[in-house]
């Protein structure tokens, strides 16, 4: 596998992004980045430092404070904010109903930009998020949009969030959607050239092995 190649892989919350990426870079045994973690992290950090999210100008101007460091590796994700480990924080729902609101916000994204084109270098890397084939890596060799039933794909966030309410999740993953599919900047959208998989009726394992297929045929095509 060529160590320059960036896999995008792009769609809403609960389409299988994550478990995807991760099985995809393990199986090419390439990086792995979470893009979504970002943006966790730093909205955990704007709540612990008491900033109120609905303000877009107080979380602007803070964009820039914490330092924040992104592991990349496949089977064994970290995050950590400030120095101070962050995996557990960002999952808990006070996190995700913030997240939408401090990602809308230009300064935070150009912060992260930043972090991730550092992070992703000269490649060897899957990224997942929602604008990496349109914003940070436009010129991906493989780009992937993964989505699936809304109602699939509450059932896989409750069962992550340990059985959580169907009916909730599904309404918080929804808001989720509209608040990041029309956003000013760079919302979630699927760009020209990706390759759309409903992941709706596939295994895991159907949609891992489409991608590295997908990254194989690339690598033949390239010069
Ligand atoms: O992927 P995950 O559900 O963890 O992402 C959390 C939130 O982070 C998304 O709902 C979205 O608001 C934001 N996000 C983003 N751009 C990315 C990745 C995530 O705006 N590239």
């Amino acid at each position: 596998m060529s160590s320059s190649v960036v896999v995008a892989i792009d769609g809403p919350s609960g389409s299988g992004k994550s478990s995807t990426s991760r099985g995809v870079a393990a199986a090419l045994g390439l990086r792995y980045l979470d893009t979504g973690a970002m943006f966790r992290a730093i909205t955990w950090w704007m709540l612990e430092h008491g900033v109120d999210v609905s303000d877009a100008r107080a979380v602007a101007k803070l964009a820039g404070q914490p330092s924040l460091e992104s592991g990349t590796d496949p089977l064994s994700p970290s995050i950590a904010i400030d120095g101070r480990d962050a995996l557990a924080a960002i999952r808990t729902p006070k996190v995700t109903a913030a997240v939408s609101q401090v990602s809308a916000v230009p300064e935070v994204r150009a912060r992260m930009l930043e972090l991730q084109r550092s992070i992703i270098g000269s490649g060897g890397i899957v990224v997942e998020g929602r604008d990496i084939g349109s914003v940070v890596v436009p010129e991906a060799q493989v780009k992937v949009f993964l989505t699936a039933d809304p109602s699939a794909r509450a059932v896989r966030r409750a069962a992550e969030e340990g059985g959580s309410d169907h009916a909730a999740t599904q309404e918080s993953l929804l808001e989720r959607d509209r608040i990041d599919s029309t956003r000013q900047a760079s919302p979630l959208i699927m760009v020209e050239g990706a390759r759309h998989i409903d992941t709706t009726a596939y295994t895991l394992d159907q949609v891992i092995d489409l991608i590295i297929d997908l990254v194989r045929a690339s690598e033949d095509e390239s010069p």
